[in-house]
């Protein structure tokens, strides 16, 4: 081949891999993965034209195909609207004082316990807990059982105007070492004047080095007012969203991000103590796309683990009993032990497996982690109700995942359970499998 000819075939090839009808096709798909993760309809459009344009002005990898760089290029878009890295709270001030503002039931006073309890555990401080909502029947109540529950103390006088009672807080947080002070403060229904001017001075004395709104993720196109109004008032620092629990898809956070260009700080994800997370652009990305929140699910793994679980699987399996219930104990060892990689690392003969087999390991590790979560723990206990169609479709459906994947899990899970099996049976005559090469 003469080297124009050669020349004009690649260029052909690079040209194969990226053209006008498969950048329509996945521009489509996009679109709606986007408006389905509840993504504000303007947003999506601009987001869309903006892809598009990249897509067309020969964003193209060599060997990389259409698809997987449509959706790259999306997933990137998505990381820089979202705010590329985690923002972290500003904490360098002593005490710290945080103020929770948003409208009533978007999740202030949870959200305050939540934080607290988080800034405990994770960054080993001394938070101090402040009612301030002195409207709302019960919304103090609620903030000292909250408290009860967390272990972080509560500062409160009752009826006494907000304002003293945050100064007086503060005071009582200097003196008794506490170096976080969360002001929960009041909220309404709608935004009104009262409420802002009162949340206004309390800014104004308190001097906070944090203003996070709180907003429900599930109220839809509304949380871009009211998100603006709250911060062209109070000058916010950040936002937490909400009730992003489960299967809801985190389109909320993209319009806030694109439509506010406030930084998203940490997102709710269910009513428990533990239920806060730090927002990470990335995760949110893949989220957002479908592609599963893989690393968030690893480290609630980490979090969530038992360390008797552990104990209790090795003795079930010396008596013979093994199923899945055990084996996702065992994932979530696993995942507490840290990545992947690092484990193989230390198995002989798994150190000629490359980065991305790797990481196809892990992810089905994690593929096989939401499906068993999708199980009922009868389920679990007894493998064999797994050949009922309707509990297979059931839990296929339920955990969005393949069936593929799901006979996947099966077979793997009979495959392991014969090696156990072996395993056990070796010990218990006294031979230790040989792990030493
Ligand atoms: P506030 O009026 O802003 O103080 O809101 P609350 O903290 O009292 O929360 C209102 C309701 O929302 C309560 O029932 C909370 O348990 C619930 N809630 C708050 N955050 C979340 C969350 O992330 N997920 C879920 N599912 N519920 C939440
Ligand atoms: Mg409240």
């Amino acid at each position: 081949l003469s080297k124009r000819m050669k020349k004009s075939i690649e260029k052909n090839m690079k040209q194969s891999t990226l053209h006008a009808d498969n950048i329509k096709d996945t521009l489509r798909e996009i679109r709606l993965a986007l408006l389905e993760a509840d993504v504000n309809v303007d947003v999506v459009k601009a987001l869309i034209a903006n892809i598009k344009e990249k897509a067309e002005g020969g964003y193209i990898e060599e060997g990389v195909k259409a698809h997987q760089q449509m959706v790259k290029l999306v997933h990137e878009e998505l990381i820089t609207v979202l705010g590329k890295e985690n923002a972290p709270l500003n904490l360098s001030k002593k005490p710290t004082v945080i103020m929770m503002v948003g409208l009533q039931g978007s999740g202030k006073t949870t959200t305050t316990n939540k934080l607290a309890y988080l800034l405990s555990k994770k960054n080993a401080k001394k938070p101090l807990m402040v009612g301030l909502d002195i409207y709302r029947p019960g919304a103090i109540d609620q903030l000292i059982e909250l408290g009860q529950k967390s272990n972080i103390p509560v500062f409160e006088k009752g009826k006494q105007s907000p304002l003293k009672t945050a100064k007086q807080a503060i005071e009582f947080a200097e003196n008794n070492g506490h170096d976080v002070v969360l002001l929960d403060t009041a909220g309404r229904l709608q935004i009104d004047k009262e409420l802002m001017n009162e949340l206004n001075e309390l800014r104004k004395s308190t001097s906070p080095s944090e203003i996070l709104l709180v907003v429900d993720g599930m109220i839809g196109q509304e949380i871009i007012n009211v998100t603006n109004e709250f911060n062209s008032l109070l000058k916010l620092s950040g936002v937490v969203v909400t009730k992003l629990d489960g299967d809801a898809r985190g389109g909320a956070t993209l319009s806030i991000s694109y439509m506010t260009k406030l930084p998203i700080k940490f997102i709710g994800e269910g009513e428990g103590i533990n239920a806060l997370a730090p927002f990470y652009p990335k995760r949110m990305a893949d989220r957002i796309l479908g592609m599963g929140d893989i690393e968030t699910l690893f480290e609630k793994a980490v979090e969530n683990i038992d360390e008797r679980s552990m104990q209790k699987t090795m003795k079930r399996m010396f008596m013979g009993q093994y199923d899945l219930e055990d084996l996702r104990n065992q994932l979530g060892q696993m995942a507490k032990m840290g990545s992947l990689s690092g484990l193989m690392k230390m198995i002989p003969g798994a150190g000629k497996l490359s980065e991305t087999q790797i990481e196809d390991a892990q992810r089905k590790l994690v593929v096989f982690s939401i499906i068993m979560d999708s199980m009922t723990l009868k389920e679990r206990r007894e493998p064999k109700l797994l050949k009922s169609l309707t509990r297979k479709n059931r839990i296929i459906r339920g955990s969005g995942r393949t069936e593929k994947e799901f006979n996947e899990l099966v077979n793997n899970f009979e495959k392991g359970k014969k090696q156990v099996m072996e395993m056990t049976k070796m010990m218990k005559q006294g031979r230790m499998p040989n792990f030493g090469g």
